[in-house]
């Protein structure tokens, strides 16, 4: 690992990466199948992460001709490292199982550990016989699609695909490790102004938020449009934010403290509601919805903006599913990629098929989509929403600050790189871009 470290800080070219010596084991985040069980009967939030993440030495995998084998830099926590690491709502090793059956080289995937992780910055060291576009030495980002090219289904938009999954979720060998192992059509290229872990936190949330909001296959967003942002500062709503802001939308956004509301101000946000002070009650009780409370929300949307939402951006669920249906206008979208809180939605219909709405179920992004979204990060149009930085060996700790929402924008983890602020390779396009724009998020 150490030659390795010093082929990436010296800028090594291709001959000198290809010589490298590829270590037979390396350092992984993993949850264990034999560990699969140890949350039953504990209460959803009372999953602990920190019990169930172990860092741990793992076998080099060896990789497919589509494949390539990458240093990984720096990776991040993602919601679903919380998923996975409690368990729910399904233990991730019934996914590499099923993996498992479908060919030869799908097989290794199917271990008793599971090494999380479905983001990552770093260099590629080896590629595949099939691989054309990628050598090694390449300093790449990496997104989470892992789709089979060889499956009709998945040529027209490959999100489509039958077998379509999730790398490092319902795939093994994540991003959470010294080294992964990836599809080459995950692949591209770093931007150069960002630091490996400025790096590393986008490309997973970077890309949905694209589908869901400006892709064609999502809300299709024009300029003009009001989009109503659950969780504005999270993850993905911090994306969601930055592309209403520089697509020409009005953007509204809903978080839950002062503080979170502050870093929305400073990237522009005119229109925040704190759903916290605003304390909405959309529910009664487990099984009664509060439409009073719906159109409390409604109103105060109308009271910031003058109108109501073109565009939901909903990812919370059940608890806050029936309001978005609510409030969206007349015609409007409502795009969905998440149920953080409960999956079984209820809303009222009416209000649905009367003012002709329209709901998008939508999942991460196909190679394109998320390409055009590193594109703009690449540009500096949009950036990334870094907050805390954590070493990989503090995974669990880090998956449980997600879990509990004690976080804002992305936690990053540093994996083969020693330090923050290493890897970038264009500072005067840093400069240009300006710090400020680049640390809306950080914590220090
Ligand atoms: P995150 O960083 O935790 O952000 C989610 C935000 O939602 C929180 O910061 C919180 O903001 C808000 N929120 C949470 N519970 C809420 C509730 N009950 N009512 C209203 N707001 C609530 O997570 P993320 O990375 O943005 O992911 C959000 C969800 O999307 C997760 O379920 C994740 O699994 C899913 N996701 C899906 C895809 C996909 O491809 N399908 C991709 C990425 C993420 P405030 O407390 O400030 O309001």
């Amino acid at each position: 690992m150490k030659s390795i470290l010093e082929a990436i800080e010296n800028n090594a070219d291709t001959k000198a990466f290809a010589a490298l010596q590829i270590p037979d084991s390396y350092r992984a985040a993993v949850v264990r199948k034999e560990d699969q069980e140890m949350f039953a009967g504990v209460a959803s939030a009372d999953k602990d992460p920190r019990k169930s993440v172990h860092i741990q030495e793992v076998a080099t995998p060896e990789i497919a001709p589509d494949e390539a084998l990458i240093a990984v830099m720096a990776s991040s926590i993602n919601f679903n490292t919380v998923w996975s690491s409690i368990f729910e709502p399904i233990s991730t090793f019934s996914a590499l199982t099923r993996l498992a059956r479908e060919s030869e080289w799908a097989k290794r995937h199917d271990l008793p550990y599971h090494i999380m992780g479905s983001d990552a910055s770093g260099v590629v060291l080896r590629v595949g016989s099939a691989v054309r576009n990628w050598k090694p030495g390449d300093r790449i980002t990496v997104h989470c699609n892992h789709v089979d090219d060889q499956d009709p289904s998945s040529h027209n938009d490959s999100m489509l695909g039958s077998n379509q999954r999730i790398w490092g979720y319902e795939t093994n060998f994540g991003g959470l490790a010294d080294l992964s192992v990836v599809k080459a059509n995950q692949l591209m290229p770093k931007p150069e102004h960002l630091s490996w872990e400025e790096a590393a936190v986008n490309a997973l949330c970077n890309s949905t938020s694209y589908r869901m909001l400006v892709s064609p296959n999502g809300a299709h967003m024009k300029q003009g449009d009001v989009v109503l942002i659950w969780g504005a500062t999270g993850g993905i709503g911090a994306y969601a934010t930055q592309y209403v802001l520089n697509g020409g939308g009005i953007p509204i956004g809903v978080v839950s403290s002062a503080d979170k509301a502050e870093i929305l101000r400073g990237m522009g946000v005119e229109a925040i509601i704190d759903r916290r002070a605003g304390n909405y009650q959309f529910w009664k009780d487990e099984n009664t919805h509060d439409e009073k409370e719906w159109k409390r929300f409604g109103g105060d949307i109308r009271a910031l903006v003058g109108e109501d939402p073109d565009i939901v951006f909903e990812h919370p669920g059940r608890s806050t599913f029936a309001a978005s249906m609510y409030v969206a206008k007349k015609g409007g979208t409502i795009a969905t990629c998440a149920a953080t809180s409960g999956y079984m939605m209820e809303f009222d219909n009416r209000y649905f098929w009367m003012r002709l709405k329209k709901l998008v179920g939508s999942h991460f992004a196909n190679y394109r989509e998320a390409w055009e979204a590193n594109r703009l990060i690449q540009k500096g149009m949009i950036h990334p929403v870094l907050s805390q930085v954590f070493d990989l060996n503090q995974t669990g700790d880090a998956a449980y600050q997600v879990h509990k929402n004690m976080h804002e924008g992305k936690i990053g983890v540093l994996c083969m790189a020693p330090r923050e602020g290493m890897g970038i390779s264009n500072p005067e396009f840093r400069e240009k871009v300006g710090e400020k724009n680049l640390r809306h998020f950080r914590r220090s």
